[in-house]
Order: structure tokens, then sequence, then C-alpha cells
């Protein structure tokens, strides 16, 4: 399968647009890699830049180790689809899907056999002979993904392919999308801004913002350690809880977080410490998320915080306390059920701390 190799791949539009900046990807053989990023961030330029609809200001686009800046599209060996899924109203479900077979000249009998095994996999086989109009969305967009799958590409670029689904119908899809993508093995670029897209589905996660990319990496390292601070924000609900703190190295080796009339405290032996050490005295921005942080009674003995409870949000499988720790309000996954008023009653509860620690100062950080 194709690999996608992009080098300081940069687009700037003639109106002076700065879309995409020098940005630098790999995407694996097979590998499912999802664009994320808020609407406007560069993501389907970047995608269109791969497929070759559009050129590349200065960088290099690389399919297969090869350079393909020039590369016509057709000759790329790939194949898109996109939100609305662009289907001939006038052609058979049946023969949407043979299209791009029957334009590569392939004959009637395997065509057929070709389309017959792909509208199986995706579940339309009964509705081959059916106008688009007579489909439901969901139908459509499987219809829209057999097209793309028929010819075995060696590269799939999707650009929001389910945002014009109602949630359940996009939550079943995406499931069911990656689980093809990953039997046919074929390496896919996904563009979506919807997080949890991103996360249930990919490989590795592209994160941009403003034509830049900010992270890369698997769902769990870039939810677990992101690596800027625009990254701990965006990613996450409830988003991430982002304290200031000063660092103090002691002497007898241990580090200490100082939140104001309260502090975190981390054991030498604990990575997190040497990772801030050489902070010592300066102001960071230490990231934890709700669920890291388990409540506890307020004479809990040990390392807790004390927050004052403001107000609980009730989400039906999880509830959410959200609290003042001193001047620093913090949101707290409450764990074991949703909270009742006897246990939310002790207002000034403890909270066990820590999940996760940045290591980035304020200053530093891209967000
Ligand atoms: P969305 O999720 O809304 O599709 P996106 O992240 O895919 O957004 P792009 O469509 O890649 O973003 O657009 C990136 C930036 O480039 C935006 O500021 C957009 O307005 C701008 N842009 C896109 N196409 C053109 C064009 N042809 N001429 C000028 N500016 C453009």
């Amino acid at each position: 399968m194709t690999t996608v190799a992009l080098k300081d791949v940069t687009k700037v539009f003639p109106d002076g647009t700065v879309a995409v900046d020098k940005v630098s990807l790999d995407v694996n053989d097979g590998e499912f890699m999802v664009l994320l990023g808020p609407s406007g961030c560069g993501k389907s330029t970047v995608l269109r830049m791969v497929a070759g609809l559009e050129d590349p200001t200065s960088g290099a686009v690389l399919l297969d180790g090869e350079l393909a800046n020039d590369l016509p599209p057709r000759e790329r060996g790939i194949a898109m689809v996109f939100q609305d899924f662009a289907l001939y109203p006038h052609m058979s479900v049946g023969s949407n899907i043979a299209f791009p077979l029957r334009l590569s000249g392939v004959e009637e009998g395997p065509r057929g056999e070709r389309v017959a095994d792909v509208a199986s996999a995706l579940g339309i086989g009964d509705v081959l002979g059916r106008k688009p109009s007579q489909l439901s969305g969901g139908q459509r967009q499987r219809v829209a993904m057999g097209r793309a799958i028929v010819r075995r590409p060696g590269l799939f670029l999707m650009d929001e392919p389910l945002s014009n689904l109602d949630s359940g119908l996009r939550a079943e899809l995406r499931a069911e999308i990656s689980g093809l993508v990953r039997e046919l093995g074929v390496s896919t670029v996904y563009v979506t801004h919807d997080q949890a897209e991103a996360l249930t589905m990919a490989d590795r996660v592209a994160i941009m913002r403003k034509g830049v990319l900010q992270d890369v990496g698997t769902p769990t390292q870039v939810y677990g350690r992101p690596a800027t601070l625009y990254v701990a924000a965006f990613l996450g609900s409830p988003r991430m809880n982002l304290l200031e703190a000063t660092v103090y190295v002691h002497l007898d080796r241990y580090v200490t977080l100082n939140l104001g009339e309260q502090a975190l405290y981390l054991p030498w032996d604990d990575i997190r410490a040497r990772a801030v050490a050489h902070y010592h005295g300066e102001r960071i921005v230490v990231g934890m998320r709700a669920e890291a942080l388990t409540p506890v009674a307020p004479d809990t003995p040990g390392d807790v915080l004390q927050g004052r409870i403001r107000y609980l949000e009730h989400h039906g499988h999880e509830s959410l306390a959200f609290l003042d720790i001193g001047a620093t309000a913090i949101v707290v996954d409450e764990l074991g059920g949703p909270a009742t008023e006897e246990r939310t009653a002790g207002a000034g509860r403890g909270l066990r701390r820590l999940g996760q620690v940045m290591q980035r100062l304020t200053g530093r950080a891209t967000g």
C-alpha cells in the first residue's frame, strides 16, 4: 500500500492566506492517519495536496518515497471520499459503485463480481438496483465508500465523510469504516474536526492549528502526553485542567509544585519530578485530566488537595464535579457512579492528585 511523506509542505493561496505552514508528516504502509483540528486549520488543504488537487507552494509530497508534486491526481493510486457523497443520481447503486471500474476498462463479468463483493462487505447488497434518492443517508455513505474501495486503491483520502449524518449513525459508521479499511490494509488519511472520531478511529492522530502541525501520535499519546498547551486544552471533554504552579526542587530530593496555598508533592523517583526539576523557581502549567483525580473524604491523610465544590453536572454515565482550588477552577470525574447529595455534602472535600504533569513553561508553549 502507498506510503505518504510530507516534507515542509506549505500552501499559500493567491490572496496571501497561509493555509498550511511547513507541515512534515509520514503516513506508514496500511496506517489510518487522522488529521484533526478546528475549521479552517488547513486539514482539507493538506489532503488536497496529497490528492494532487492543490499544488504545494513549497515543500515535497512523496508517495511511496517518490516525489509526487507534479504527478496528476489520476496517477496517484488514490480514492477519495468527501462529505457530500456526490453519487450520480441517475445511476443505480450498482452502477455508481461500478463506475470507476468501467472507467478503467474492467470487463462486465469481473466488474459485477467485484461490485457484489464490495456491496456485501458494506451491507448494501440488497439495494444495488435502487437510485441514490431512494437510500438513507447512511446507505448513501456506504455507496460512496463502496465506490472508493472497489478499485482497490493504495491510499484512501477521506474528508469529513460522516459529517452530514446524525450522531447515532456516525458512531456506527466510524467503527465500520475503520474496521473495513483495516481489513483491506489500505493506508488512509482521514480529515475530521470531531475528536471522538479521531481518537476512536486513528492509528495515529495529527493535530493542526492555523496551518501548523501541533502534535502527532497514537490517540493515547496525544491524549495523555500532549506536545503543546493547545493540544492539551483542545483534546478531551471535559477539557484538561490546566493549573499554573511554581516548581521548587527540595534539597532532600523531592519536588513541590506550588499552587497558591496548596502544593503538589512529587517524590524524586516519580519521573515527572525529574521532568520538571530544571524549571526550579519558575512558573509552569500543570495538566490534570478530570478522570485522573479521585475525590476522597476531607480528612483523608496523605497527598490531597482541598477543593470546594461549586456545582455538579450529571451526564448519565458519569458525573462531573466543578471545584475551586484556591483561585483556580477545576473539574473532577466523580468515579464510582453519579454523585449523591450525601456524598457531595462535604464541600471541603479532599482531592487525591495527580494525573499528568506537563513539563512545559507557559511562555514556551504554542498555545
Ligand atoms: P474545514 O474543516 O472548515 O473544511 P479545514 O481545516 O479543512 O477547514 P482548509 O479548507 O484547508 O481548512 O482551509 C485552510 C485555510 O485556507 C482557511 O483559512 C481557508 O479559508 C483558506 N482557503 C482554503 N481554500 C482557499 C482558496 N482557494 N483561496 C484562499 N483561501 C483558501
